[in-house]
């Protein structure tokens, strides 16, 4: 073979030297597996197996005497490296990739709960994730318990003996109300239950539900960390006990796995993820405050502003206000509509996160199938409007805005 055949280098940063590294440097040489052949770029390891040089090898490998892989549905090298890399900003012992933040949520739930058991979620969540919770687990015999997730009290009183989880996510969709995560956790703790957190909203640059005391953390990597609108994939993120004694036999058994590709595209939209963020808060906080000031908007929310109820809260327990910014237009759902017609940067559309900026409609799309009263007791009006900011230049976004408001 004429191709040269390198020794595997050693890695320049060890591993106690990568977590010194501050976040931005560890998203982009944090979790590196590189091959002989030196790659700068991560490898992308498109297989579905390994082979093994000994049948001994093979035998050891399943007993789980050496380490390496052993099938893709297991893991895989590219989809490791996106774990480590991730849980390395996160703070996490331990991550694990899925095909869709759906995967990871129903993964998460369903990995530790049992018949009999009592799940207490917030009632501002994400559609699927409240249809798993609300409708899924209550056909295997686990109930739920829906409470208002601002409320501490509410938490509180939905406790009972058999309660074994608690579900949250903050800010929540699309009226970015906080949840108090610490507070949250605090009476999770005491009732002995984990706190699962669905970050995707905040994203890991803004939030770490983690050092808030939450038990394990979920993504939807399919918005921020992918960022350019192209995969689908989720993340758990948890503790070694959490993975070795729940999730890990899930996962292997039941096959939700990502797909080394999508991992791949995750992996390398971490690198600028932080860069992201950051350029789209900025945009989204400008734009909060330019809506605000518009006289055909009826309420602008956004976390971080002072006229949010909550914005002490939110600065207690983020480091930015975030990417999205919800309003109300004037003329109930018509006036909404002609809003999102006339626009022409910023697109229609159910995603967000990405770097193009996408807006939606709640009441008629993501919200759709709840009823008048349910949406209204969500605080969700017909003239509600969410906007997920992207990386196009605010000027040509404030620009965009104000011709739409123009045509309300
Ligand atoms: C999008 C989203 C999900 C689901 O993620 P998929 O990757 O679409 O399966 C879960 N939770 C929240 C808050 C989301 O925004």
């Amino acid at each position: 073979m004429n191709a040269p055949t390198p020794k595997l280098p050693e890695p320049k940063l060890s591993p106690a030297e990568i977590a010194g590294l501050r976040p931005d440097t560890r998203l982009v040489h944090g979790g590196i597996l590189r091959s002989p052949y030196g790659e700068t770029a991560e490898a992308l390891y498109l297989t579905q197996g390994y082979v093994y040089e000994t049948a001994e090898q093979a035998e050891a490998r399943f007993k789980g005497d050496d380490p390496g892989f052993i099938y893709t549905r297991y893991s895989n090298p590219t989809n490791a490296m996106f774990e480590e890399r991730l849980a390395l900003l996160e703070g996490a012992e331990v991550a694990r990739s899925t095909a869709s933040g759906m995967a990871a949520v129903t993964a998460a739930l369903l990995c530790q709960l049992r018949a009999g058991d009592h799940v207490v979620a917030a009632r501002a969540l994400f559609g699927s994730c409240r249809y798993v919770v609300e409708e899924l687990l209550p056909r295997f015999g686990i109930a739920s318990t829906l409470v208002d997730g601002t409320d501490l009290a509410a938490w509180e009183a939905a406790v009972r003996p058999e309660t074994k989880v608690f579900f949250l996510e903050s800010p929540t969709n699309p009226t970015l109300e906080i949840i108090d995560i610490a507070g949250v956790a605090a009476i999770s703790k005491a009732a002995g239950a984990l706190l699962v957190v669905d970050n995707v909203f905040a994203t890991p640059m803004l939030q770490s539900p983690l050092a808030l005391g939450a038990d394990i953390v979920v993504y939807s990597a399919t918005k921020h960390i992918d960022g350019q609108g192209r995969c689908l994939a989720g993340v758990v993120l948890c503790s070694q006990q959490f993975l070795t004694d729940h999730l890990q036999t899930f996962l292997r058994q039941t096959g939700p796995s990502c797909a080394p590709f999508n991992a791949w595209v995750m992996l390398k939209g971490l690198e600028t993820l932080p860069l992201r963020v950051e350029r789209m808060q900025a945009s989204a906080a400008a734009l909060a405050d330019r809506l605000a000031g518009e006289e055909k908007i009826a309420k602008v929310i956004y976390p971080f502003r002072d006229d949010h109820p909550q914005h002490a809260l939110a600065k207690r327990q983020m480091r930015g206000g975030g990417t999205l910014v919800t309003f109300e237009v004037e003329g109930g759902k018509a006036g909404a509509f002609r809003f999102l017609n006339a626009l022409k940067v910023a697109r229609i559309s159910n995603n967000l996160g990405d770097a193009k900026s996408l807006v939606t409609h709640p009441a008629t799309t993501t919200h759709q199938r709840f009823t008048p009263d349910a949406r209204a007791e969500m605080g969700i009006s017909d003239g509600m409007v969410r906007l997920s900011v992207g990386l196009e230049h605010v000027e040509d976004l404030a620009d965009d805005l104000t011709r739409a408001l123009a045509a309300v």
